[in-house]
């Protein structure tokens, strides 16, 4: 493709993970001309590497015979503690079980039952067994369906194309300025619609599951845009991680009926959740092995083992290959012979840019979906396999709507911001302050100690201290090397920024609110406070360009808020 200044699609979609690509499916299929644009190529999108599975109600396992989408819409509720939206929680689990037919009659090699169907494990926080998976490479096999469908359909892709900023004119969002990878030039992107699809910010701790790609980009150019982003505070750690490189160990091996084993032998998950055991909730699972590692019964190191050995080796080989080959690859041990060492790790951004039911932001013809977007269907707390089923469920709707936007070209303002995106790029090549490299290590580490699993106010005050800090020490943050191709340096500076304005935004919101719910647990506000806080946390920018926090009120209606704990 000859390369041009300015492209100009009706859709724009940012990001070709799951939720970017079915949302490009979708505004294709409505008839609109679609482009994405990714700063790495699609299939390289955190998406593949999702393991353990989707959640449909579809009742294919004896267990789950009666199961129904009400069913499904409680567990996702109860395990948000309530603050998911229900209006929106009811979409996803409605539309959960045509989403996976449609993925399988689009070709997606499901894992199957004995009787042919789609196979169905457990998972953490569901009722009945109500997970769809592929082996444990289930992440893996839709990428691919999605891909070849937005392939088959001719959607145009700009890859290794990085997003520098959105331009809004008169509070319509008119497209984006984007660093074209291989040739370091830049270019303007014209659309009536812009749909974010930039996935999660795990990059911004220590120990994370996450793709070294994910730094919160869509969030921090939302923000920057005019859009909110709502409960940020809500981080998920997820209970099994590899000790050592978190890499991760998917729920789909305790779904199997792995043990979680402390150094004394115990499973001591019956001292904290008795009936679920280790499928109670992440967030309790997290929290129950680090009670454990700081009581001194963990590992050396700060460790527990989960234990497979009991379920054979067939069962381990045919399930959890995946698992399997991690564990002998990263550490040296065959799960079907030795436990494997695990520890918690930051996972999954529950909050994110705040949209309604359809993807729509507060700015005119600016979407968001996937993990960069809170709609909320996750609440305090997500379910595992319910992501996969929100990029998906969400990345249609949005895209429908998307693609009903109709606005005209706007090319003068497009220009304007490509020659001010050009300036600051060669700016930031020319400061002479230190690498980026100490500025990304500081911010992980304020974020794992003070943002971590347990939090209270003097941690994270202080935390908040530092992180104002790095911003203006951002500002003086040098490249290493003026080269046009492939510039990681300066693409690593450019998340960077990105990492910055994440951060401070999670902080801000955790400090706001003082009490614990699911994963935002305060050791000085031990208690959940329905009275005070059953309310969404709002961040916006005001006026003088600082942030402000406000609140949203929870949409319920499907069933009312209770005050139980899991068992
Ligand atoms: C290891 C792991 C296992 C998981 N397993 C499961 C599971 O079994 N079940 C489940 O439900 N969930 C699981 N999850 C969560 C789930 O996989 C993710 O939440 C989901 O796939 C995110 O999809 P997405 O489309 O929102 O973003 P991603 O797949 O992360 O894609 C983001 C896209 O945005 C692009 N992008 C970002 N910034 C820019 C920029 N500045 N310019 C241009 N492009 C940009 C990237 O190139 C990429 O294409 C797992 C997550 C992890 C980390």
């Amino acid at each position: 493709m000859g390369e041009k200044d300015i492209y100009r699609h009706d859709v724009i979609v940012i990001g070709g993970g799951l939720s970017g690509l079915r949302a490009a499916i979708e505004a294709c299929d409505c008839g609109a001309d679609v482009a994405v644009v990714s700063k790495v190529y699609p299939l390289r999108s955190h998406s593949v590497a999702a393991q353990g599975g989707i959640n449909a109600a579809l009742g294919n396992s004896p267990e789950a015979k009666n199961d129904t989408w009400e069913k499904h819409a409680f567990d996702t509720i109860r395990g948000s503690v309530y603050l998911a939206d229900q209006d929106a929680v009811e979409v996803l689990c409605r539309q959960a079980p045509e989403t996976v037919l449609e993925l399988e009659h689009w070709g997606t090699v499901f894992s199957r039952d004995h009787e042919g169907k789609i196979a169905q494990r457990p998972f953490g926080g569901a009722d009945v067994p109500r997970t769809c998976y592929a082996a444990d490479r289930t992440g893996h096999n839709l990428m691919n369906t999605l891909f070849e469908q937005a392939s088959y359909r001719g959607i145009t892709f700009h890859n290794e194309y990085f997003v520098t900023s959105l331009v809004v004119d008169e509070e319509i969002c008119r497209g984006c300025i984007a660093l074209n990878l291989r040739s370091g030039k830049v270019h303007a992107f014209n659309s009536s619609s812009l749909i974010l699809a930039t996935g999660g910010y795990g990059m911004i701790y220590d120990h994370s599951t996450n793709s070294l790609i994910n730094t919160g980009d869509g969030m921090a150019l939302a923000i920057n845009a005019g859009a909110q982003l709502k409960d940020m505070e809500f981080v998920q750690f997820h209970p099994t991680t590899l000790y050592g490189s978190n890499i991760l160990i998917s729920e789909g091996a305790r779904g199997e009926g792995a043990y979680l084993v402390n150094s004394e032998g115990d499973r001591f998950m019956a001292r904290y959740a008795p009936q679920s055991m280790e499928l109670a909730p992440r967030d309790i699972v997290a929290r129950s092995i680090m009670k454990e590692i700081k009581a001194g019964r963990g590992f050396k190191d700060g460790y527990v083992h989960l234990d497979l050995r009991h379920l054979g080796a067939d069962i381990i080989k045919e399930r959890l290959p995946g698992i399997r080959q991690i564990a002998m690859d990263f550490a040296g041990l065959d799960p079907v012979e030795v436990p494997i060492p695990v520890q918690p790790g930051q996972h999954y951004s529950m909050g994110g840019i705040d949209v309604n039911i359809d993807g729509e932001t507060g700015v005119k013809g600016l979407y968001a979906v996937g993990e960069c977007a809170c709609i909320s269907v996750h609440g305090a707390n997500r379910l595992g396999g319910n992501s996969l089923l929100d990029t998906l469920v969400f990345g249609r709707r949005t895209g429908r709507k998307a693609c009903s936007e109709s606005n005209d070209g706007h090319v003068p303002i497009l220009k304007e911001v490509m020659t001010r995106e050009i300036q600051r790029l060669q700016d930031l090549i020319n400061n002479k302050g230190e690498g980026f490299a100490p500025l990304m290590s500081e911010i992980k580490k304020t974020m794992f100690d003070r943002f971590g699993i347990f939090r209270d106010e003097a941690d994270m005050n202080e935390g908040l201290r530092s992180l104002n800090d790095l911003g203006q020490r951002y500002k003086q943050v040098s490249v290493k090397g003026s080269g046009k191709a492939f510039n990681q340096s300066l693409i690593r500076v450019l998340e960077l920024g990105y990492m910055v304005d994440t951060a401070e935004a999670v902080a801000l919101s955790a400090i706001e609110r003082k009490e614990s719910r699911g994963s935002h647990f305060r050791t000085d506000f031990p208690d959940r406070s329905d009275d005070l806080y059953l309310k969404h946390t709002i961040i916006s920018t005001d006026d003088k360009l600082q942030r402000s926090i406000d609140f949203s009120p929870v949409k319920l209606g499907l069933f009312p808020v209770k005050g139980d704990n899991y068992q």
